[in-house]
């Protein structure tokens, strides 16, 4: 990390809820964005944890990320304590393989680590392309964060299938994003194979 390591420096830091963390770093050394790049943080002496661009302004080099830091963790505790004027220590960006595709709908299924990664697609897809996004968690998000709509379900897998069922997208012209908890993506990617999904791109991030 001494060798490759950047320094980014933390503007603001917001409760969107009590558990999910937004975060605006000032990121000199960045020189492009694409759509589910993460950054590779030191979270502490020997431990690295993996947070997503969910956004960045090329104008002024700041970009943000949304920690789901609900649980004891490394990096959950170390971005509760992150401060303005903090200066961070990461390498990268990584990642970034997953692109808003051309279909008409993106349907993006995962928990809250993953709603970052979903962002970062609702920021680059088409204008006239629609984004979904369902985020399997105990309480209720806002209605919208970083300007994309979010719906919430606090039902687990009955809950994803009971959503995707109220939902108008053809599965002919939707490309479906799932990510987040490992077990959670695996159950989701199956429920939608079963309802005839055809383009699938899945991330499983933690277990
Ligand atoms: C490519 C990539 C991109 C990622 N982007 C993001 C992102 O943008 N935002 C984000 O919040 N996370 C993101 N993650 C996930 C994050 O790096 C992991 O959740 C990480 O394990 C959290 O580290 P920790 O030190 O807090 O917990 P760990 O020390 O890894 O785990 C401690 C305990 O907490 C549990 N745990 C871990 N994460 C969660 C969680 N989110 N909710 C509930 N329990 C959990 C574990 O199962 C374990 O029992 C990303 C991961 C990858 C691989």
């Amino acid at each position: 990390m001494s060798r490759i390591g950047k320094t980014a420096r933390v503007i603001t830091t917001e409760n969107i809820t009590d558990s999910l963390l937004a975060i605006t770093l000032h990121t000199p050394d960045l020189a492009k964005w694409r759509s589910c790049q993460h950054l590779k943080f030191e979270t502490g002496k020997g431990h690295y944890r993996d947070y997503t661009l969910a956004h960045w302004n090329e104008a002024n080099k700041q970009g943000t990320l949304l920690i789901d830091a609900g649980h004891e963790g490394a990096g959950s505790n170390w971005a509760r304590l992150l401060r303005p004027g903090q200066a961070l220590l990461y390498a990268g960006p990584g990642g970034g393989i997953h692109q808003p595709t051309a279909a008409a709908h993106l349907v993006c299924l995962g928990d809250a680590s993953a709603i970052g990664h979903f962002s970062s697609l609702f920021h680059r897809k088409g204008t006239q392309q629609q984004l979904y996004t369902l985020i399997s968690h105990k309480q209720p998000l806002p209605l919208k964060i970083l300007d994309m709509p979010v719906d919430t379900t606090a039902g687990y897998i009955a809950g994803v299938e009971r959503w995707l069922l109220q939902q108008p997208f053809p599965m002919s012209d939707t490309t479906f994003y799932v990510a987040g908890n490992i077990p959670l993506v695996v159950q989701i990617r199956k429920l939608i194979k079963r309802l005839g999904a055809q383009q699938i791109k899945a991330q499983g991030f933690w277990e």
